[in-house]
């Protein structure tokens, strides 16, 4: 991947860059990463070899622009116009600006960008909720033709799904931190990220895991050398459509886990069915009871990303939906956090089955 570094050096901004990857290299060579100079790849994208043809090539892939220093940062502004200039001759490369300072974006741009260049892709930062809330609401009003969310170092659960709904946000990427001081990152925050750009539709980018990473509980170290493979191996990056959740790999719980976990949930513990429920069960008879539960299974649940995710079963109105809370197979997000059962995937039929089966378990244990 080309990187093409103008400036080297920067100044610490928000908790994300508390143990930023410049300064641990600028300081392990002695050098004081605060300190901001003009690089001598200043004009990268146009050095030519030495039979006239540029470096750089569409053919080299996208051109990672400023990762030492911060695109926008006001040391920088006496140097910004030749950069852009240099972008709007290299129309023919693409450009990617990762930036913490999305709120210098509207004054930093040239006269001429109009609603955006097509060759320029930004990524806002945010490593946790309150930048997150800072940043992306300024982030959504700005012109920019191609636009990412990047949480890296993520340092806490998220929610940024009202920023992705107008589908304005072309890819969601996070990642935990690397180095020896590296700070925790959850794969529940991971997990949770993801259900939000399922539901939303958005590609999903799990980079890398960070050097502390918590599962099931427990943390982990991950050396520098299998954070990204870890990431890649889980299978939890997305793509809508494509099938990709496929391949991750999980286990069921069994029924007495599953049944011992629900019963100490205040929320799920109160659902109980009341004798007009067991009348009606009485009446229809436990087949039909297990036919409704699979076609709910079928419609509200199965499909990779079901309307109204979250909001599909109702508290009352059929056995079957107090026994969807009961058991917590009432969304996609209650399956995967109670189930392990990936969002982001079509159920399969075993899958479906299973379901039912939890379902019916519930009914009949309370007849
Ligand atoms: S903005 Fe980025 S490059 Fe600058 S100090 Fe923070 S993490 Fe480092």
């Amino acid at each position: 991947m080309p990187v093409w570094n103008p400036w080297h050096g920067c100044k610490k901004l928000s908790p994300g860059c508390q143990n930023c990857y410049v300064y641990r290299r600028d300081s392990s060579i002695g050098k004081d990463a605060s300190e901001i100079t003009k690089t001598g790849s200043y004009d990268l994208p146009l050095k030519k070899d030495r039979q006239g043809r540029f470096k750089l090539t569409p053919e080299s892939g996208v051109v990672f622009t400023c990762m030492t220093s911060d695109f926008f940062l006001p040391e920088a502004d006496g140097w910004r116009e030749g950069c852009w200039d240099i972008i709007r001759q290299r129309s023919d490369l693409h450009f990617h600006i990762i930036t913490k300072r999305i709120d210098r974006f509207a004054e930093c741009i040239p006269d001429d960008w109009g609603d955006g260049w097509e060759n320029v892709t930004i990524s806002c930062t945010c490593e946790d909720q309150e930048r997150a809330d800072f940043r992306l609401p300024v982030f959504i009003g700005l012109p920019i033709k191609h636009r990412r969310i990047v949480s890296e170092p993520m340092l806490e659960e998220i929610n940024i799904e009202k920023y992705l709904a107008d589908g304005l946000i072309e890819q969601v990427t996070c990642g935990g931190e690397s180095g020896e001081n590296a700070r925790l990152c959850s794969f529940d925050w991971v997990k949770e990220l993801r259900r939000q750009c399922v539901r939303s539709g958005v590609p999903f980018y799990f980079k890398q895991t960070g050097a502390l990473f918590r599962m099931n509980g427990k943390d982990y170290r991950i050396e520098r050398r299998f954070q990204m493979a870890q990431a890649e191996k889980s299978g939890y990056s997305y793509t809508p459509n494509t099938g990709c959740a496929d391949r991750i790999r999980y286990t069921l719980p069994t029924r007495a886990d599953l049944f011992a976990r629900l019963a100490k949930s205040t929320f799920r513990s109160r659902f109980r069915l009341s004798d007009e429920d067991r009348q009606y069960i009485a009446d229809k008879g436990l087949d039909v009871i297990r036919a409704h539960a699979a076609d709910f299974v079928a419609k509200k649940l199965a499909p990779e990303n079901p309307p109204k995710d979250g909001r599909q079963t109702p508290m009352r109105g059929h056995p079957i939906f107090k026994a969807q809370h009961a058991t917590a197979c009432c969304c996609r997000g209650c399956l995967e956090k109670w189930h392990n059962i990936p969002s982001g995937k079509t159920l399969t039929d075993r899958e479906c089955a299973y379901i039912t089966d939890v379902l019916m378990d519930w009914v009949v244990k309370r007849l």
